[in-house]
């Protein structure tokens, strides 16, 4: 079933938050909240929030998690990796593998480490869509590997993996930056 897909600009950084949202039952997934919960909750419009998935634990990806999640009351996934970086709060671990039903779509987990230990992308296989935390960057960048927890060779690893995905053509939703919803070749090089 058709997913479809918005951007939020949030926080001065800016960071993108992405809304997944079924086209056929309006259920909607938030993707990594992290700040200005009234844009967030304003670009939800009629939709019924199902749950909110998150990336990676740092900062800019959950500012508003508290916020969205009290508004809204849905449960929030994390990789049980990354889970301390939200204390007791996730009710359901993203592992490798594993499927979230958005309305009757599905969006598959990712687990991608190197950025962070807990680091998961999501793939819609039927859109072609990736949401890459801070996996890999449009432009060229790739997440950073200078933080604590973070792996080079591992990050090297995972973008190999994501980049192999099987999709005619790949579109990585990037979470960081100013950047327009974009479609990129699958080369298989790293971006
Ligand atoms: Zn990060």
């Amino acid at each position: 079933m058709k997913l479809g897909v918005e951007r939020v600009e949030v926080g001065p950084w800016p960071m993108n938050c992405y809304l997944i949202r079924c086209q056929a039952t309006g259920s909607v997934a938030i993707v990594d909240p992290g700040a200005d919960r009234e844009l967030i909750l304003a670009a939800l419009g009629e939709g019924e929030p199902c749950c909110v998935l998150l990336t990676h634990g740092h900062p800019d990806h959950i500012g508003a998690l508290d916020d969205v999640r009290r508004a809204t009351g849905v449960p929030v996934g994390i990789h049980p990796g990354d889970a301390g970086a939200i204390g007791a709060d996730a009710d359901f671990p993203l592992l490798d593998g594993m499927e979230v039903e958005v309305g009757g779509g599905r969006v598959r987990v990712h687990h991608v480490p190197g950025h962070t230990p807990g680091s998961v992308s999501f793939y819609c296989q039927g859109e072609g869509l990736i949401f890459s935390g801070d996996l890999i960057f449009l432009g060229g960048g790739r997440g950073r590997t200078d933080l604590e927890g973070s792996n080079p060779g591992e990050l090297k690893n995972s973008i190999k993996k994501i980049l192999s995905l099987p999709a005619e053509r790949l579109s990585i939703l990037a979470m960081g930056g100013r950047q327009r919803l974009r479609k990129r070749e699958n080369t298989g090089r790293n971006c």
